[in-house]
């Protein structure tokens, strides 16, 4: 297909213009980061807020299902969902019900006692995922943080292996990717205990030869990865490519770790149960519990018992492992409420069709109006890219990031009332969201690319 240039001086004058409308549609949440700036470093709970577009970050007073309305009174229909950790929709009603049930009327948020909920919810998790051994934590990034040493622990190896340009949270060995097939500490590592290079090995995903030589020296503990790239633009595995990478890592005495934190919404039990994946561990957290905090990973029986008899190994105490508030009935009350009544199988069918909706929607505009673009899905989400070719690794993928076009789309959407994710131009939806919600998101989309086509 004949695909259009991006008219550069046409993009400009576009991208000032959402400028100068986001200067006056949110007074008041421009006078609250102005307050902010007193007390918070840069002006935000966490400085991810930072990364919004505009000069400040919009402030939200309510939200419920896929609707947030700011202090100003707009009402945006969310696509980004807490980048994941709102799947399940703002303040799912079982979400909220179960929450105010144990915390009001039975009482108790962490108590570092068990309660009946946790056995239910891991019941669940082992049903849905295959894995029949839990643990729970506060965030996925823990979760990750600790399999990584109970796999180091395990096996008696010193590294991990990653794929180049994921993300698994905050977790030391992970800030590091390929600098023209080097891996290198990623530009910005703060603080950095040890040079990641010293724990960590990197691939690109769908590179089958790489793992191969990668794994080859019998130093790697586990690989970590999710089973589709989410953080660098979606990339979806080749056809076989986890069959033969599983293989690869067993053979080489291995542990497969599936972060399935974003790829939960392919289906009820993520991509491990829709594709057949056979991980010897899977980590997750963000949308499980409604957005209230929680992290989980399981792992196999074998792995289980492993930890159950390692005597050299403290996972009871100051080891290394775990967490005080980690595993509180809250969480886990929020969890089961989550997963008995919104991530219901009826549900992740629905948000799979939507999600299918829009991304043909988008391919569609694609076509349409001959942009140099492609969409990539992924069960419940949609992620535009910005190049002609669909990238099969990260490295790729992120060559394809264009900051300029990427504000434009991010300022144009959030003036007209959607909400996509800051980081990148995915699109998610939850239970809640409709058929009307996916076309009003297209029709926005139309009309601004109409204007940037010319
Ligand atoms: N795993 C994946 C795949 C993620 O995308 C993220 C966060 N974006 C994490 C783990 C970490 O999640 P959290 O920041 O909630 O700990």
């Amino acid at each position: 297909m004949d695909r259009i240039t991006i008219d550069r001086v046409r993009l400009d004058e576009l991208l000032n213009r959402e400028r100068a409308t986001a200067t006056v549609r949110y007074p008041k949440s421009r006078a609250l980061a102005l307050q902010a700036q007193e007390n918070m470093i840069g002006g935000v709970p966490m400085q991810w807020m930072e990364v919004w577009v505009g000069s400040h970050p919009i402030f939200f007073a309510t939200a419920k299902g896929n609707r947030i309305t700011d202090v100003d009174g707009n009402e945006l229909i969310d696509f980004c969902l807490g980048d994941t950790g709102s799947m399940a929709g703002h303040s799912p009603d079982a979400t909220v019900a179960a929450v105010q049930h144990r915390i009001g009327e039975l009482g108790g948020i962490t108590t570092m006692l068990p309660t009946e909920d946790a056995i239910w919810v891991a019941n669940d998790l082992a049903r849905r995922f295959g894995m029949p051994k839990w643990t729970f934590s506060l965030t996925a990034t823990d979760a990750n943080r600790w399999v990584l040493r109970t796999c180091r622990q395990l096996s008696g190896r010193s590294k991990v292996l990653i794929m180049n340009y994921s993300y698994h949270g905050s977790v030391d060995e992970t800030i590091i990717a390929l600098e023209h097939g080097v891996a290198k500490q990623k530009p910005g590592n703060v603080g950095p205990a040890v040079d990641p290079v010293m724990t960590t090995r990197v691939v690109e995903f769908n590179d089958l030869a790489a793992l191969e030589r990668e794994l080859a020296d019998g130093d790697v503990a586990c690989v970590l990865a999710e089973p589709a790239l989410t953080n660098i633009g979606i990339v979806l595995p080749d056809e076989g490519y986890w069959e033969e990478a599983t293989r690869l890592t067993h053979a080489a005495g291995a542990y497969l770790v599936i972060d399935e934190t974003h790829t939960f919404s392919a289906g009820p039990g993520g991509c491990t149960k829709a594709w057949g994946l056979q991980p010897d561990i899977v980590t997750i957290g963000k949308s499980i519990a409604g957005g209230v905090p929680i992290g989980a990973y399981g792992v196999s029986a074998e792995i289980a018992a492993l930890i159950s008899t390692d005597l050299d190994g403290d996972y009871i105490d100051t080891g290394g492992v775990g967490g005080t508030l980690a595993g509180n009935a809250l969480s886990l009350a929020a969890a089961r409420g989550t997963l008995e009544h919104v991530f219901t199988d009826e549900a992740f069918a629905r948000m799979c069709e939507l999600g299918e909706r829009f991304r043909a929607g988008v391919q569609e505009l694609i076509d349409r109006y001959r942009l140099p673009w492609v969409v990539a899905g992924l069960g419940a989400r949609a992620e535009l890219r910005f190049c002609a070719e669909m990238p099969r690794n990260g490295g790729v993928s992120r060559d394809a990031h264009d900051a300029e076009v990427e504000e434009w789309l991010h300022l144009v959407m959030l003036n007209n009332g959607i909400l996509i994710t800051p980081f990148h131009n995915m699109s998610l939806v939850c239970p809640t969201t409709t058929a009307a919600d996916v076309d009003q998101h297209l029709t926005v989309l139309e009309v601004a690319v109409a204007e940037l086509a010319g």
